[in-house]
């Protein structure tokens, strides 16, 4: 079981993209990375790593059942021998008041046996700060930013300690921006004090990087932190201080790349169809499109656009497949197809695509889309990414060993909303 090497951090995040960002965040900070897709069933090589981070489903699901998947995720990173647990969740603090935060926070502290955490949700640099107990997103309050419509979570209350009392039977205190502003040792010294009032929940505030500096030096010999992947980066500094983790000069150095080069994008959203447009107005016959209701209709679509792929690929030129659509379109596949059916034939052609292809050569694949992405990472069968450098905030090329194949693929999953307009050129760019 034990393969000789102690990891500093484990990570539970509550979704993939998420769990993504946080190890992107890790790497910059200077830790070497490792992202798991759920719990591992076999012996996991951590040699040279220095933090794991398990992608869990647990965001939206039964709260019971992200409380057993998180317990199970803590057990295993334990016996990785971590130091320090990071439950991570959105930096939109995305839950119901029957969970899942705080479902999840009260039994990882139960096992651990420890009586207090904090919650850092801020992520400063894309605008999500907290003050007073506040959550923003940007200039505006959460439940002020749009999440008070979002289909499955709709965020209604941007006050924090509120959210999360309603979440937990245990005490939720603050600790605010005049705390933070003296320093690790005075919040260290009110985190303890509300500890010894009982209170087991702590918000914190922070509007930048050096509250997160803060915290993270309040609170690195705590057993459990809890919050989105800002406080990921300020912990290695920490980890540093403590004599536990090396300064490492490249952690997010990877294998060299090599193999065809192919972007599957079956996101929908404003950010990626312009990158879909400037990838083709800078390779005109480089793209082709996938409609779900040709799709519906056989085989030859899929047929032709493997015959596609394959000739560019065979001339050494990058290629697009994309059944990323504007608004309209994907509303007239939807009426017709129905909004599952429409979006399992997209995901099944793009994963079939990535199969075939992935098997004749391509080494450096980029997926666009959430769903997308975990639509393709199951069907490759890859169940581990080594993360690598940032291509753009919170979107990293990483690595996955695939199982009938000596070599890794690199890989980059870009959820909806993330990456510049050039992303599908420069992400390659960037590799080389
Ligand atoms: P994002 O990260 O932008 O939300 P996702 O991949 O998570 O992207 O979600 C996009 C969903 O839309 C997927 O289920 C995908 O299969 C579906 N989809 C993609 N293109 C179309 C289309 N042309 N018509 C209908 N649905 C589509």
């Amino acid at each position: 079981m034990d393969m000789g090497a102690n990891i500093v951090l484990g990570a539970i995040a509550d979704d993939f993209t998420g769990a993504t960002d946080l190890a992107n965040n890790l790497v910059r900070g200077g830790m070497r990375c490792l992202q798991v897709i759920g719990v591992p069933s076999e012996e996991v090589d951590l040699n040279n790593i220095d933090a794991v981070v398990v992608a869990l489903k647990s965001r939206s699901c039964p709260a019971d059942k992200a409380v057993a998947d998180s317990l199970a995720a803590l057990e295993w990173l334990r016996q990785q021998g971590a130091r320090q647990l990071f439950f991570k969740y959105c930096s939109t603090f995305d839950s119901t008041d029957q969970g899942n935060i705080g479902p999840v926070a009260d039994a990882l502290l139960e096992a651990l046996g420890a009586n207090q955490t904090v919650m850092v949700p801020a992520f400063p640099i894309n605008g999500r700060m907290v003050y007073q107990g506040h959550l923003f997103v940007g200039d505006r309050l959460l439940n002020d930013s749009g999440m008070q419509h979002h289909p499955l979570n709709p965020m209604q209350d941007a006050d924090l300690v509120r959210v999360l009392a309603r979440q937990t039977p245990h005490s939720v205190g603050l600790a605010n921006r005049a705390v933070l502003t003296q320093g690790a040792d005075v919040t260290r010294a009110h985190l303890s004090a509300l500890a010894e009032q009982g209170t087991r929940h702590v918000i914190c505030d922070s509007l930048d990087e050096q509250d997160l500096d803060v915290l993270a030096q309040a609170t690195v010999l705590m057993p459990l932190v809890t919050g989105g992947s800002g406080l990921g980066q300020a912990l290695p500094a920490q980890y540093r201080a403590q004599g536990w983790l090396d300064t490492i000069s490249e952690p997010g150095r990877l294998l060299p790349a090599f193999g065809g080069a192919l972007v599957l994008s079956g996101s929908c959203s404003r950010t990626t169809l312009a990158q879909v447009a400037d990838f083709l107005a800078k390779h005109p016959d480089g793209g082709f499109a996938l409609d779900p209701l040709a799709l519906a209709e056989g085989e030859q679509q899929q047929q032709q656009a493997l015959n596609f792929a394959q000739q560019r690929l065979s001339n050494n030129e990058p290629v697009l497949m994309y059944a990323s659509a504007d608004p309209d379109k994907v509303k007239t596949a939807q009426a017709s197809l129905g909004v599952k059916r429409a979006g399992y034939l997209v995901e099944e052609a793009l994963s079939q695509l990535a199969v075939t292809l992935v098997n004749e050569g391509v080494g450096r694949l980029l997926v666009a889309g959430g769903e997308t992405s975990g639509a393709v990472v199951s069907a490759l069968g890859i169940t581990r990414l080594r993360i690598g450098e940032q291509i753009d905030p919170g979107v990293p090329w990483t690595q996955a060993p695939l199982p009938n194949r000596e070599a890794p693929l690199s890989l980059a999953l870009k959820s909806g909303n993330f990456g510049g307009v050039d992303f599908f050129t420069r992400a390659f760019e960037v590799l080389a």
